[in-house]
């Protein structure tokens, strides 16, 4: 069997076109532009490069950019002020303050003191507890993004044997949440996990969040299953920079039923997501209906 590919890239694509189909209607029916403000701290390249993106994403589908970039020596008390600022403000909708911090600010302090009705990247406690126990809250992009690619492909997933590698609160926990949500059978597994290939041969939707480089090969994936591959691993191979993601790519695409590739898989549906809560944070802010399609 050769998997259908999972087109993370036109996937995401459809998504920004729907926020930005969304976000003309509210702003001519009622004069509201959602705002999406990124904290950055210190001059990390990925970051910078990350935020760039973020920018330039929310610029396109219509919606206002706040950026604000800190030195790296900004202070606690510095950081907590801007946020509060920004939570008090309502032009703001959205609030992401771009991770990793400096070593000298405490995250989990800072995260938790974004609002977390703004809180688009859903790492705010309240949010975490809020998708533990099934109620509405702002969901982590990268495993929103999974699921919506999930849905389309399946319809329901329902009743699925869902085996998610990776137990990290930004990725395997949210995405093993919402697997539950829909109803799947999940299994976490982790680097403790005894007998891993057999665990993931149960998988009719397998997930990989591991951070090792194609370490989840073809002899570990069930005929048929879909594997949504979330790693983002940067290797050399025959002296040339290469991205590859957690999953042997060619070995489990001859096995599998469906398959997101690395580039052009997961990764572009993290900004689709984020511009996605940013609209969603929006219409509850205002009271106007939640874009259909666009939340778990
Ligand atoms: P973390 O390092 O936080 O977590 C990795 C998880 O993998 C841990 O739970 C760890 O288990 C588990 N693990 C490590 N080694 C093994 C092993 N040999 N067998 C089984 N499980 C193992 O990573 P993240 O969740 O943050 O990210 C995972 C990957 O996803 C990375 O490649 C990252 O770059 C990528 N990523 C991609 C995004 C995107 O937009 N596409 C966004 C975020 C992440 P244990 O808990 O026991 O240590």
């Amino acid at each position: 069997m050769t998997a259908k590919v999972i087109d993370g890239k036109a996937f995401a694509a459809t998504v920004r076109g729907q926020v930005a189909a969304h976000v003309a209607r509210i702003k001519e029916e009622r004069g509201i532009t959602p705002g999406l403000a990124v904290v950055l701290v210190g001059e990390d390249p990925a970051s910078q490069v990350y935020v760039r993106n973020k920018h330039a994403s929310t610029i396109e589908v219509g919606m206002n950019s706040f950026e604000h970039r800190l030195s790296a020596e900004t202070g606690e008390a510095e950081l907590l002020a801007l946020i509060d600022k920004l939570n008090a403000d309502p032009a703001v909708h959205g609030i992401l303050v771009q991770l990793p911090l400096p070593g000298h600010l405490n995250s989990e302090l800072v995260i938790n003191r974004i609002a977390p009705s703004k809180d688009v990247d859903g790492f705010h406690i309240s949010n975490v507890g809020l998708l533990g126990t099934g109620q509405k809250s702002m969901v982590p992009c990268t495993p929103l993004g999974c699921l919506m690619m999930l849905r389309d492909h399946h319809g329901s997933l329902a009743g699925l044997n869902a085996v998610v590698v990776g137990r990290s609160n930004i990725v395997g926990k949210p995405m093993a949440q919402l697997l539950l949500g829909d109803s799947c059978t999940v299994t976490i597994a982790h680097s403790r996990t005894k007998d891993l290939a057999e665990v993931c041969r149960r998988a009719d939707i397998l997930v990989a969040a591991v951070g090792r480089p194609e370490m989840i090969t073809g002899d570990m994936v069930r005929p048929g299953a879909t594997v949504i591959d979330v790693g983002i691993n940067r290797i050399e191979r025959d002296g040339k920079a290469k991205l590859v993601g957690d999953v042997h790519y060619a070995s489990a695409a001859a096995v599998a039923g469906a398959i997101t590739p690395v580039p052009g898989g997961v990764g572009p549906m993290t900004i689709a997501c984020l511009l996605a809560n940013t609209l969603t944070a929006c219409c509850r802010a205002n009271g106007l209906p939640e874009p259909e399609g666009l939340t778990a």
